[in-house]
């Protein structure tokens, strides 16, 4: 028997050529995401990966593909249904009330990690896959959406993504969709034979996930539709309205979408996606919306939130395309290439000093080729090699070479760990 990745999940290895399977490259995205949220005052939440479906079956809802079609569920040995987390803000919320986290007036909570939805595989689609998100809670004020996207919005900055659309549109309270849900579904009835085969089950069920299809016929029998934003109760508009304002008044750019729900039933007021220019189909790097309200629903308290979420593998996908810098992967700074026993011996020595200096290196080991040892260093990505024969060891006299310039720099062997720790902390900062 051979075994093999299970469908849809990737290993994600040291110096890969593809941005989504090279760990070097999603250390730049963590410490990236670590360092906007600290900006933006977001303290960070780790949830466990399985938790109770019925937690996701309320949380995303039960008409939701992610509930129908996609979760990987499972019977612990107890006889309980489990689920691998198809999505953050589920768990987040159970944690949230689990542990009173609402007697503080305000949380800002971001997590990472892995999430699981059992769906077709395909470019920018996976079954195990990554996202970080963000909640806000205890902020019914727009200014909280506002925060909300423009954290999106310099995270991907951040990482030099660039021609980016951002989409907004309001979906209003549970209470105004009542009469936009049923304009809807009047006016498509007629046409009801005309539909995709998941847009008719949706008509009955949820005619609002019908404006999320991606079947060009239902779109374009949309076209005619009655639209969300003229059965809008006062209070969200006046919320959108503030919102755009403040957008408008930081210069971010944005588009109204009158069709954009999203998926999940628990939004209301505000929802909102980003997509980015190179993703084809899957084009939607990250979106969120608000769930005032929502808290109720798990017996929790009456508290706004409002959430966003990222997918780490579309990010890198559209880093790729777009050109966008990754910093230069740090191998060993120093990488000693021995030549025989006496030279093995030293190296030793060495390689100790300078990792009690807190100096990254490396030893080569295998062939005892000059040529393969300074390869070996240029695979790692090491900053100096340094060969160590005879003549330098009698001499107490080696040579670092730059593996990437292929300048020399003498250097002594009595005062090495002196010349290098200033070097070492020079390039450290860079
Ligand atoms: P959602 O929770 O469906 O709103 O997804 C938020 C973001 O997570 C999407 O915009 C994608 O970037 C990412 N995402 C969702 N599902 C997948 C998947 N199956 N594979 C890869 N990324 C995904």
């Amino acid at each position: 028997m051979t075994y093999s990745l299970p469908k849809g999940t990737f290993d994600i290895l040291p110096n890969q050529p593809e941005p989504w399977r090279c760990i070097e490259k999603w250390h730049h995205i963590e410490r990236t995401i670590r360092m906007i949220s600290h900006l933006y005052n977001y303290k960070e939440i780790r949830t466990p990966i399985f938790e109770r479906t019925e937690l996701f079956v309320r949380g995303v809802g039960s008409t939701s593909d992610i509930v129908s079609k996609e979760m990987y569920t499972f019977e612990d040995k107890g006889g309980r249904s489990m689920t691998l987390r198809p999505e953050g803000t589920a768990s987040v919320i159970r944690a949230y009330i689990e542990k009173s986290l609402h007697m503080t007036p305000f949380q800002k909570l971001f997590y990472i990690g892995p999430f699981f939805r059992y769906d077709r595989p395909q470019a920018g689609r996976f079954r195990q896959f990554h996202q970080v998100g963000v909640e806000f809670f205890g902020e019914a004020d727009p200014f909280a959406d506002y925060e909300v996207i423009t954290l999106a919005l310099a995270l991907y900055e951040a990482l030099g993504l660039k021609h980016l659309k951002l989409m907004l549109n309001s979906v209003g309270t549970e209470h105004s969709r009542i009469p936009y849900r049923n304009a809807l579904r009047e006016f498509l009835l007629p046409h009801k034979d005309t539909l995709s085969e998941d847009s008719k089950q949706r008509l009955e069920k949820n005619p609002l996930r019908i404006l999320d299809s991606k079947d060009p016929n239902d779109q374009k029998l949309l076209d005619g539709a009655p639209q969300m934003g003229d059965f809008l109760d006062e209070a969200s508009r006046t919320h959108f309205e503030k919102l755009c304002s403040l957008l408008e008044q930081a210069n971010v750019p944005f588009t109204v979408e009158p069709r954009l729900v999203r998926g999940l039933d628990y939004y209301n007021k505000t929802v909102f996606e980003i997509a980015s220019d190179v993703l084809g189909a899957q084009n939607v790097l990250g979106g969120g919306g608000r769930y005032d309200g929502f808290l109720q629903q798990f017996n929790g308290p009456d508290i706004p939130g409002i959430g966003f979420a990222t997918g780490i593998e579309r990010i890198l996908v559209t880093m790729e395309g777009q050109g966008a810098p990754f910093p230069r992967d740090r191998g060993p700074f120093i990488y000693l290439i021995p030549l025989g026993e006496t030279a093995e011996r030293i190296s030793q020595k060495l390689l100790h000093d300078l990792r009690q200096t807190h100096i990254p290196a490396d030893v080569h080991r295998g062939s005892k080729k000059v040529q393969k040892g300074l390869q070996t260093a240029e695979l790692l990505g090491a900053t100096y090699a340094l060969v160590l024969g005879d003549n330098e060891i009698e001499s107490k006299q080696a040579s670092l070479k730059d593996v990437t310039k292929r300048e020399e720099i003498p250097i002594s062997l009595t005062s090495f760990i002196e010349t290098l720790q200033p070097m070492w902390k020079q390039h450290a900062q860079l």
